[in-house]
């Protein structure tokens, strides 16, 4: 399993790649962005560490880029940075990191959620869910309805996955929010997302059924 540190403090970086290696990971370390966008280019990781503040693109902006490219979007990230407001830590999430740790941080705390991380991305695998004409593929991270691709943000493609696994079944509006967005995040974002997703699937957003006074279900008829 291989594992790329993108992080511009040298102690840190140290730190982090030796207690990967001794996990028997195999680990390669960058100092900026720059580099680390050249070499993904050439080798996929299995999972990214990414520190925040860093000089040229910071980490944000770099998470945005992996998952705005289709090749790269799958890639388990996993922030660790400085910036340890609940409000830095819901600007990661929301961007598509899959944790967030702040600094400093335990080692071993950090080398078990890589574990879990990878454990997730493995158990998923090649994993294709539907309900009628709805169709996501997991490998690609592709969606299809009535078999037109489907162009979702990661947060919708989230939210899409969570209704799929969930066939028929309430969703709470908590549940939904705890899971997908993380703690303290307003109710209006998820009635934003479930209109663009509604919308974004056409005629078959109907199957996204509002509950009222409760959340969401996806079934085929009122
Ligand atoms: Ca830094």
């Amino acid at each position: 399993m291989l594992i790329y540190i993108v992080e511009d403090e040298a102690n840190i970086r140290e730190l982090e790649s030796y207690a990967l290696e001794k996990n028997g990971f195999e680990v390669q370390c960058f100092e900026n962005s720059g580099d680390f966008y050249d070499s993904i280019k050439v080798r996929t990781p299995d999972l990214i560490l990414l520190d925040v503040m860093l000089p040229g693109d910071d980490g944000l902006t770099v998470l945005k880029k992996l998952r705005d490219d289709p090749a790269a979007a799958k890639i388990p990230v996993m922030i660790i940075s400085a910036k340890t407001t609940e409000l830095d830590r819901v600007k990661g999430l929301d961007l598509g990191a899959d944790d967030y740790m702040c600094k400093p941080f335990s080692v071993m705390e950090m080398i078990s959620r890589v574990k879990a991380r990878l454990r997730g991305v493995q158990n998923n695998k090649d994993e294709k869910i539907s309900f009628e004409n709805i169709t996501m593929s997991e490998d690609t991270r592709t969606v299809t309805a009535g078999g037109a691709p489907v162009e979702l943000t990661y947060k919708e493609y989230e939210l899409l996955k969570m209704f799929l696994a969930n066939p028929k079944i309430v969703l709470r509006r908590d549940d939904i929010l705890d899971r997908i967005w993380g703690h303290d995040s307003s109710g209006r974002t998820l009635d934003v997302h479930i209109r663009t997703l509604r919308a974004k699937l056409g005629e078959y957003g109907r199957y996204i059924i509002t509950v009222r006074n409760v959340g969401y279900k996806l079934d085929k008829d009122e």
